[in-house]
């Protein structure tokens, strides 16, 4: 049978897919630990889930307008007020099924053929072929692991070219925990300020942050950049509600408009009931938030620790997110039975063949030194996972 050339042009998300195969593994009796997962291992706060069940209970069960509810757009205009100083009108603020559809309508809504979209490389899986299925070119801006994973001014600057349409920000970063301070923000719009490049700032992970800084992105740091900069963010990761799929975009008004008419050729709204736990989420009690962070904070320094004294492994103490970023190229070149590991994807096929850990390859995010472990799971399966690869890597010649 046929299918769209497109279709071929794109990988399905690794990430998605090593989970699958951990829970198929987990399924069939093997005794897996998982830190594929990109989601947090926390319930949704209880006050989010009885706004759902009264949405049900009240019958909000019913279209909405496509972009969302008047009294989302007006919690998501408080949030952005609140916490990043950045003021919207209704106008310009769109909501989506989860922040990852967000991205998509909005490639859509601004890139085609021809068009360049810089990502700094270690980067989220989506972005190439999000970019790529609307018909634009990912232009790859590889970061050091000494500056901890940033793109540098200089390296922005020298990817620039005249078909430039925009840049994308992800800081804390998935997969590395880089985040930008204030001052490097600032370092990497001056580089844009002149220019007609918009600025994509994905915020998911802004509540998930460590740095002795706090959040801030592009269009806080630099007014001059609000014009075209688009915040991405959403409820998934700071309030445990990744299967609400509920995200949330906020821009100029022209290219809002655009992603709702998208949006209203694909899905049409996000779901009702997942609308007004969103509203909950972002109007209700923060205190959750605060109690997950502090949690994550105490997984983040173990497995840091444990990974450092694996022989072979070297990891950066991330700045925020749930993901390590272990630089593992020094194990390459070592064999298991006669068999030589030469990249991230063979050692993460050994570590769940022989360890039953579940890890990511670093090459689905455009890094093959490197593999992500998710640390939203228990300090418990932390120290036993950390455990097993330590055998395991030491049963290597
Ligand atoms: C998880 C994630 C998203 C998407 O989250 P949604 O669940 O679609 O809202 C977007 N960007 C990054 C970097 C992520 O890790």
């Amino acid at each position: 049978m046929k299918l769209a050339s497109r279709v071929a042009k794109i990988k399905p998300s690794e990430t998605l897919a090593i989970t699958a195969k951990a829970n198929a593994l987990k399924a069939e009796g093997r005794d897996v630990i998982g830190f594929g997962a990109g989601e947090p291992d926390f319930d949704t706060p209880a006050n989010i889930k009885a706004a759902a069940i009264k949405a049900i209970e009240d019958g909000f069960t019913k279209y909405t307008p496509v972009g969302g509810t008047d009294e989302l757009k007006d919690a998501i205009i408080a949030k952005l007020k609140r916490d990043n100083a950045l003021e919207y009108k209704r106008s310009q603020v769109v909501a989506s099924c989860g922040a990852k559809h967000t991205l998509y309508n909005l490639a859509q809504a601004l890139f085609e053929t021809g068009d360049e979209v810089i990502i700094p490389a270690p980067y989220w899986v989506s972005y190439p072929d999000i970019v790529i299925l609307a018909g634009g070119q990912p232009v790859i801006v590889e970061t050091k692991e000494k500056d901890c994973f940033k793109m540098k001014p200089e390296q922005l600057q020298a990817a620039i070219t005249g078909r430039t349409r925009a840049v994308v920000i992800n800081s804390p970063s998935n997969p590395t925990g880089a985040a930008y301070s204030p001052d490097e923000l600032k370092a990497i719009a001056d580089v844009l300020i002149d220019k007609d490049i918009i600025a994509i700032s994905d915020d998911i992970y802004e509540k998930i942050i460590y740095a002795d800084f706090s959040f801030a992105n592009i269009a806080t740091v630099e007014p001059k950049m609000k014009e075209r900069t688009i915040v991405v963010n959403g409820v998934s990761k700071a309030y445990a509600m990744t299967g609400w799929r509920i995200g949330y975009a906020a821009g100029p008004e022209q290219i809002i408009a655009a992603i709702n008419k998208i949006q209203s050729q694909n899905t049409s709204n996000p779901a009702s009931i997942s609308q007004k736990a969103a509203v909950e989420a972002l109007n209700g009690d923060q205190e959750v938030v605060g109690l997950m962070v502090s949690e994550f904070r105490k997984r983040r320094d173990i497995i840091v620790q444990l990974l450092n004294e694996v022989d072979g492994i070297k990891c950066l103490l991330p700045e925020g997110a749930f993901y390590v970023f272990p630089n593992v190229s020094e194990i390459f070149g070592r064999s298991f039975q006669g068999k030589k590991i030469t990249n991230s994807t063979e050692l993460i096929d050994y570590l769940l063949d022989e360890a039953n850990v579940a890890t990511v390859p670093g090459a689905a995010f455009g890094s093959d030194s490197h593999i992500r472990l998710s640390y939203a799971t228990s300090l418990k399966n932390i120290e036993e996972g950390l455990k097993r690869i330590k055998n395991a890597i030491a049963k290597l010649s």
